[in-house]
């Protein structure tokens, strides 16, 4: 009966809000346990000089079903929060694809052939390897790395740093070397491959916290829930009939515990737990890559060409223009994905390289007021081949873990982290 469960969800981002919200909707009584003073995790958003930020530019494609819905469940409106563009990648100077108003895979296809900054040839063989996935149906034989996919797939180097480098950074945080190329495929089946929607890239117009964790916190609360913040876990205590969780505030029993932290929070919550050691050395197999984010507040009428454009081979690999996109004039935003070169300097002067650019390829000669590197050093796993993602069933049946970490077919994504905590509540008997 719904009426004996009672269920903890430990961490408050966008996979263990995704699960409150959907044990919510199906009247189970949840309390989420969440250590920060805010809700959002990864994806937050932070006051900075009067100014609302995020943690770090993100974009949704329109295939991340699951995470729109929720936004739409616990009260949002999709097509209000955010910006909608349908496909297209802008490398300033170098190279633009745009696709037109076709279905898909059509749309993608048209792209390739009439992007600019590629030859003749490059464009075909770009087209070639879309329909050989297409035959291939997205799937390999054997996981490899995109950067030997592409290999055997005739994808020269001009046309891979161009295409596919920025688009396998873009989707998986991790550099084509070490990328799995089965896990980039499956987010091309996913946004390039269905419907002509799928493949819109969507930026969000308010900040990560409101977008849908704060506003999941409200849906929990109005179906009896509860939602504690700076309430962090300490331990997780399977016991005779349940579960405790144990806080500085203190003990609580439960029917059932979602474990829907990062992944090192989950691996030193566990680690006590003999009979989940299979699980938390997954956890520590995996390895992090990190995400830089430099916003730059210029005066009002600065403006870029588009409301996101890249820069071939620049530091600044993807920037946005906050005013185009929020109504935030002349806030500007630099995201620098993945390892590199850029680790090896501090934060002023990485932001002094970004002012270079900006200067360089936009005639933007004017001085920022102010600047702000945020750092996240562990943004997100490193997307190998064949990685074994932990599964979010445990060894011990009442015990679940959600997060982008854990096993699916996405990379690192919101979408992943929300897939993560919809499996993890429909897992709970009467959900
Ligand atoms: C800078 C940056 C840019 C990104 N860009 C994109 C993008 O464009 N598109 C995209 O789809 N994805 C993007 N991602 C990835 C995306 O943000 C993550 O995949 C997603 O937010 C992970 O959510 P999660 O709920 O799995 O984990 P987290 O967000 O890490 O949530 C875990 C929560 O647990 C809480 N917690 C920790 N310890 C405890 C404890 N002991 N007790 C209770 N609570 C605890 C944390 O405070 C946190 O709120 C980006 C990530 C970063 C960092």
């Amino acid at each position: 009966m719904a009426q004996e469960l009672k269920v903890a969800v430990i961490g408050g981002g966008y996979a263990g809000m995704a699960t409150a919200a959907e044990l919510a909707s199906h009247n189970i009584p949840v309390t989420v346990f969440e250590s920060a003073r805010q809700l959002g995790g990864r994806a937050r958003g932070v006051q900075y000089n009067g100014t609302q930020l995020d943690n770090g530019q993100h974009l949704l494609l329109g295939c991340y079903r699951e995470t729109l819905r929720l936004i739409e469940l616990v009260g949002g409106d999709v097509e209000r929060d955010f910006l909608r563009m349908p496909l297209q990648l802008d490398l300033h100077g170098h190279f633009s694809l745009r696709a037109p108003h076709l279905p898909a895979p059509l749309h993608l296809l048209v792209a390739l052939l009439a992007a600019q900054g590629l030859s003749w040839g490059e464009r075909i063989k770009a087209a070639r390897f879309m329909l050989a996935l297409r035959g291939m149906r997205f799937r390999l034989v054997h996981d490899v790395t995109v950067a030997e996919l592409l290999k055997q797939h005739g994808q020269d180097a001009d046309l891979s740093l161009k295409l596919w480098e920025p688009l396998c950074i873009a989707a998986l945080n991790t550099p084509m070397q070490k990328a799995s190329a089965q896990v980039l495929l499956n987010v091309l089946r996913d946004s390039l491959n269905r419907k002509r929607a799928d493949s819109d890239m969507l930026l969000p117009r308010i900040d990560f916290t409101t977008l849908l964790p704060q506003r999941a916190a409200g849906y929990v609360e109005r179906h009896g829930g509860k939602v504690h913040l700076s309430c962090g876990a300490e331990s997780i205590v399977p016991k005779d009939f349940g579960i405790e969780v144990i806080t500085p505030q203190g003990t609580q029993l439960f029917s059932h515990v979602i474990c829907a932290t990062s992944p090192t929070v989950a691996a030193d919550l566990l680690r006590s737990l003999p009979a989940l050691s299979e699980t938390v050395s997954r956890i520590d197999a995996l390895e992090q890559q990190p995400i830089y984010t430099v916003y730059l507040q210029y005066p009002a009428q600065v403006q870029l060409p588009h409301p996101m454009i890249g820069l071939h081979r620049g530091y600044s690999q993807w920037l946005f223009d906050k005013g185009r996109i929020a109504g935030q004039r002349g806030l500007l935003a630099a995201v620098i994905s993945a390892e590199g070169i850029h680790q090896e300097l501090s934060q002023d002067e990485l932001a002094q390289k970004v002012i270079a650019e900006l200067r360089s390829e936009f005639g933007i000669d004017t001085t920022p007021q102010w600047f702000k590197v945020i750092a996240e050093k562990r943004a997100t796993f490193c997307c190998s081949p064949d990685l074994q993602r932990p599964a979010q069933r445990t060894a011990i049946p009442n015990l679940l873990l959600a997060g982008d970490y854990t096993a699916g077919d996405y990379p690192a994504t919101l979408e992943g982290a929300v897939l993560s905590g919809l499996y993890c509540a429909k897992s709970i008997p009467e959900a």
